[in-house]
């Protein structure tokens, strides 16, 4: 604290980001990255605006990344004008809360979920009530109808984090339904692993923001690129607030990276489908050793033992070089979130827990 501070500053709950140890030789299963490398198409397109050209400003609109994004999304009537980008989907959901959450009414989202929310809420000023969760950590969509004007707007992730639970796209239609005097953010972060996006509803909800990143599925999470789709009226919003802060938040290598990813459909599809498959391995590997595995749809698995304790169980790891997550929050301070890695360190991982609870 010092008194040079602005009062808010000392009110802030900052985010914690999980952590970027800097040991060598390490399976890190804790930040959900990609263990494949972003497309060789996107490397490229990148060294190639590595050149003189960094002397002169990026494209402020970030046209032709927005463009590719309309055109992936163009059988769902997307156009440009419903397509927002920012400096990673943290900056896309960080405007989301200014420009169209701040009512000065509460704004509704999971008890359990992205820990950045009630974070941008402090930041924002934006009230907010924790919805729990049912008791096998999904999410009720009727906790979410029924709030009418007493509400500021709703916001969750699809599939829910640090769970990987996910909400049928139903469920959603009816949250979005129930709520069309106001915003419903649908933060897809880890959609491409197996759920199926709201992007299609966009054209019939003009309440609906879809948020996704290109940091997961993508690869791409070192060079902080997200983007959103709704209707004109919303990504006018989002502009407004990003041109009162920043004209250029995506660089140049950024536009051109981001823009070959987008574009490299068949690279895209082969490691999401890698990703998935290893999933599945590694959640009937884990459940043979006794953990009870949450259901998942996204690239990590959410795990307790019932006869571990899993703050224990991280330390452990932790000592073999393997590092996953564990939150201390109540409700799920017995489970531990793991990225899916190669099947090489989902197989170091496994071996390492087979050790730790005297299976060997
Ligand atoms: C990772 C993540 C994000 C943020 O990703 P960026 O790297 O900022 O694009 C947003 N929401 C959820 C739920 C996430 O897990």
């Amino acid at each position: 604290m010092s008194k040079f501070w602005s009062p808010i500053v000392s009110r802030l709950t900052p985010y914690t980001p999980g952590e970027q140890p800097k040991i060598a030789r390490l399976v890190k299963l804790n930040t959900n990255e990609s263990p494949y490398g972003p497309s060789p198409l996107a490397l490229q397109a990148i060294a190639r605006e590595v050149s003189d050209s960094l002397r002169l400003y990026p494209n402020p609109d970030a046209e032709p990344l927005k463009q590719a994004i309309a055109r992936r999304h163009a059988a769902d009537g997307v156009s440009v004008r419903e397509v927002f980008v920012g400096n990673g989907s943290d900056e896309v959901l960080a405007h989301a809360f200014h420009a169209l959450l701040q009512h000065g009414k509460p704004i509704l989202f999971p008890d359990i979920t992205y820990s950045f929310y009630p974070t941008y809420a402090g930041l924002y000023q934006v009230e907010y009530r924790a919805v729990p969760l049912a008791e096998d950590f999904t999410l009720r969509s009727e906790d979410y109808l029924g709030h009418g004007q007493a509400i500021g707007g709703i916001i969750f992730p699809n599939p829910n984090a640090p769970t990987g639970c996910l909400l049928g796209l139903a469920d959603v239609e009816r949250i979005l339904q129930g709520n069309p005097e106001r915003v419903v953010v649908v933060d897809e972060a880890y959609i491409d692993f197996g759920g199926q996006s709201a992007i299609p509803l966009v054209q019939r909800y003009p309440n609906l923001l879809v948020v996704q990143t290109l940091s997961k599925s993508r690869a791409l999470a070192g060079m902080r690129v997200g983007f959103a789709v709704g209707h004109a009226d919303l990504i006018d919003a989002l502009e407004r607030v990003k041109n009162s802060f920043n004209s250029y938040p995506l660089d140049r290598p950024a536009i051109a990276g981001a823009t070959a990813a987008i574009e490299d459909e068949d690279y895209f599809r082969k490691t999401c489908n890698m990703v998935i498959a290893s999933r599945t391995a590694l959640a009937a590997q884990l459940a043979g050793l006794g953990f009870q595995v949450l259901p998942s749809a996204a690239n990590f698995l959410f795990v307790r033992h019932p006869q571990h304790d899993a703050a224990q169980l991280a330390a452990a790891l932790r000592a073999d070089g393997i590092i996953v997550r564990h939150f201390k929050s109540e409700r799920i301070s017995q489970f531990l979130r793991i990225t899916i890695g190669t099947d090489e360190d989902c197989g170091v991982l496994v071996e390492a827990l087979r050790r730790h609870l005297g299976q060997q």
